[in-house]
């Protein structure tokens, strides 16, 4: 089957996906318009493909997951990003994420310490012809000092505090969404808003994610 033509069952699916987005609270048109737009099913491979259009994390390669759609639309909708806004995230994994937010900001890069998913999700985003959006093998944990400032960071790995390097690339006025708490417990999305004089924490909900490890993965 090509693009465009798929079954009617895959469309409800979709449909329906978004329905429930909606319903959770979901609310800002420009996110669920780019969620409209991003196919997680091109995100999520072999037998767990079907359950793409479901509002759960799948496994994907490297051992690592692909967040709950509902986290991600929550997460891209606290970062309130601006179509000129340069945003760094942190945890590439699948690349769905980081694809949703090219559609919002100006540029888009994404650190991934497993060079293996890095390469897997820059193939994804030449495919889908995302020209804005840039996979990078590396330590996110550093950021990435030689695009910083950013406009706007979102983190998809828990860290115990928001790591140093990451407060400090964020521009004035700037906003970081991060999960942090111990990996093994439940875990708080906090919000950061750098000031002019410091940084500002909001605590927006409990969540569950990988941690954030230091350092390059073997693959
Ligand atoms: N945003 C992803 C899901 C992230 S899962 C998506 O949309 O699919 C968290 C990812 O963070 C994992 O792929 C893990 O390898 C990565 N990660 C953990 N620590 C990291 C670090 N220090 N630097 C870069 N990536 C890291």
């Amino acid at each position: 089957m090509t693009e465009g033509e798929e079954d009617d069952g895959a469309a409800e699916r979709k449909m329906r996906f978004l329905f429930s987005l909606r319903q959770q609270g979901m609310t800002d048109a420009r996110v669920l318009s780019a969620m409209e737009k991003i196919d997680r099913g091109r995100f999520v491979r072999g037998i767990f493909a079907e359950r793409a259009y479901e509002d759960m994390p799948l496994p994907i390669s490297c051992g690592q997951t692909i967040s709950q759609p509902s986290v991600v639309a929550l997460m891209t909708q606290m970062l309130h990003v601006g179509p000129r806004d340069t945003v760094l995230e942190i945890g590439t994994g699948s690349g769905y994420q980081a694809a949703v937010l090219s559609c919002l900001a100006r540029r888009v890069y994404t650190v991934e310490r497993h060079r293996r998913l890095a390469q897997e999700a820059r193939e994804i985003f030449n495919a889908l012809g995302l020209s804005n959006v840039v996979a990078i093998a590396g330590d996110g944990s550093r950021g990435l000092p030689d695009q910083a400032p950013f406009d706007r960071i979102l983190v998809t790995a828990a860290a115990e505090d928001p790591p140093g390097p990451l407060l400090s690339q964020l521009k004035f006025g700037g906003i970081m969404v991060v999960p942090v708490g111990q990996s093994d417990a439940v875990q708080s999305l906090i919000r950061v808003t750098r000031t002019q004089t410091g940084y500002d924490y909001e605590e927006l909900r409990p969540v569950r994610f990988v941690p954030l490890i230091e350092g390059m993965a073997n693959d």
